[in-house]
């Protein structure tokens, strides 16, 4: 695989397959797998259609390896999760983990820059100081 994405805690590979699997858990407290789009701005969601929550839920994502909580120290809408493009550079990706929110950000450490992709992303640029 060229391309991968990491936990930050364990470093254990998240995507298998087509996409990338997280553990998760709705404001209830039942927990469920999902799996995202790795292409970064595709907000395609696959989960069991009997796990269920509702847009704008704010949900816990967890490593599916470790079971370490996924959430960043940036905002707490925010999960943060490592990518590895093909050319092995290391990235700091982060998305929101409210249901239906299409805001991801790809931290450029070393040029100081941040890429913003998603309609809802306008909401983090202030606490990411990208305005
Ligand atoms: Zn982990």
């Amino acid at each position: 695989m060229k391309e991968n994405f990491l936990c930050p805690h364990c470093r254990g590979y998240l995507n298998v397959g087509e996409y990338i699997i997280f553990s998760v858990r709705n404001k209830q407290g039942d927990a469920g797998l999902i799996l995202l789009h790795p292409e970064i701005g595709n907000y395609t969601v696959v989960k069991h259609p009997l796990f269920f929550y509702d847009e704008g839920e704010h949900l816990e994502f967890r490593c599916p390896i470790c079971h370490k909580k996924l959430a960043s120290d940036v905002h707490d809408n925010l999960a943060r999760i490592i990518y590895i493009d093909e050319k092995k550079r290391e990235y700091n990706i982060l998305f929101s983990m409210v249901a239906g929110e299409k805001s991801t950000f790809k931290m450029i450490e070393d040029e100081g820059k941040v890429e913003s992709f998603g309609e809802h992303a306008r909401k983090y640029l202030d606490i990411l100081g990208m305005r």
